[in-house]
């Protein structure tokens, strides 16, 4: 599905001497090279404030504790998505609420937010799923509002950009009260272990993050609030402070891809009679974490099996709508019909997609899903 040994080898030189230097200097934990990665993603972000930690979902848990929610408190959030958006809800002992996403971009709308709501609700986990952002202007409309808190889970769209109505742009994961991501080694931005980042416009509640994220404390041994302990390892790092410089240049090639992708595949199914191809909205772009296909007539299984057959390795992101994690059951107020979720997790199906994918290999991918059709 990717191929994170090409890729290094391409920036190895780079790399090899940062992560030398990490050890060459000894400071393992909170090193320098954190402090530029982090000041370099600040600038590549927009300007927001940065705080990094230990991987996305931490991220996610981090997040929820510094808005100080409690036990009871509903966070509404897409029941198509990948555990870790969820699973800090339940963690914390607040309630998730799952809503309905749309069948064609995957992505929560507000439309589906708005059947979530109660007078418990205190924050939206919208998820940009597969690399595109969600329609976030009416959510955070709908947040205003109804006085909620947006956390962003941009684990699979950092560098994705939306535009607002007024024509002015934000990248995904800085436009909520908070954002955050991963830098798990397959993610856009992965490194070469774990890591995550929260970003926030909010100098208040970036310290705030900051603290929860380092045992509660701003003064060694001084402990303010319950925190815990979520950083970023410094080799990784290191490794991150090169892969940023790429990282515009990574999503062009994924965007190349899924674009060949799509050229091939709409020409050989025009009218979507076997599959839906992934759809692209104006007011986003695409950076392609996933190609994610939707597969007609309950065939997804057999064409992952010829895929399988015909040495292409495929996967189904994600096989179980939230609410059928058995996980969830009894902590969840699960909204009134989840059927876009259940059905996206019969239908899709991804395709490798990654940074050092070639047209020859594509080429060979793309007639074995033909092949399986005809
Ligand atoms: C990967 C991912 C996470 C969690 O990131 P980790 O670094 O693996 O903890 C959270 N949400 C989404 C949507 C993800 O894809």
């Amino acid at each position: 599905m990717v191929d994170l040994k090409g890729q290094y080898l391409k920036i190895k030189e780079d790399v090899d001497k940062s992560i030398q230097a990490v050890i060459d200097s000894s400071a393992f934990i909170n090193g320098p090279a954190v402090k530029t990665f982090t000041e370099q993603l600040s600038k590549y972000m927009g300007g927001c404030h940065v705080v990094t930690c230990g991987n996305g979902t931490d991220a996610l848990q981090i997040a929820l504790m510094a808005l100080d929610l409690k036990p009871g408190d509903e966070v509404i959030v897409p029941a198509f998505t990948y555990v870790a958006s969820a699973e800090v809800i339940g963690l914390l002992g607040l309630t998730p609420v799952m809503v309905d996403v749309d069948p064609r971009t995957f992505n929560v709308t507000v439309e589906n937010i708005k059947k979530g709501l109660s007078n418990k609700t205190k924050a939206i986990i919208p998820v940009h799923l597969f690399g595109q952002s969600c329609d976030m202007e009416p959510i955070l409309e709908f947040a205003k509002k109804n006085g909620l808190y947006v956390i962003e889970d941009n684990a699979q769209a950092i560098g994705a950009e939306y535009t607002f109505s007024d024509g002015h742009r934000a990248k995904t994961g800085t436009m909520g009260t908070i954002g955050c991501t991963s830098f798990f080694p397959s993610k856009n931005l992965g490194c070469y272990g774990d890591g995550g980042a929260i970003f926030t416009n909010d100098e208040k509640l970036g310290e705030r993050v900051r603290m929860i994220a380092n045992h509660g404390q701003e003064v060694k041994y001084h402990h303010k609030v319950i925190g815990c302990n979520s950083r970023l390892d410094t080799l990784q790092a290191a490794v991150l402070e090169i892969k940023l410089r790429h990282l515009d240049e990574y999503c062009q090639a994924r965007y190349s891809a899924a674009a060949y992708y799509s050229e091939r595949l709409k020409t050989f199914d025009p009218k979507e009679e076997h599959i839906l191809t992934p759809h692209e909205v104006s007011n986003s772009t695409h950076v392609y974490h996933q190609y994610t296909l939707r597969v007609n007539d309950g065939k997804r299984d057999a064409l992952k099996q010829y895929l399988a057959d015909h040495g292409v390795p495929s996967m189904i992101y994600y096989p179980l709508p939230l609410q059928e994690q058995e996980a969830f059951m009894s902590i969840t107020r699960a909204g009134e019909g989840l059927d876009n979720a259940r059905e996206c997790a019969h239908t899709v199906l991804s395709l490798p997609i990654h940074t050092e994918l070639t047209k020859e290999v594509q080429d060979y991918i793309i007639e074995q899903v033909i092949n399986f059709f005809k």
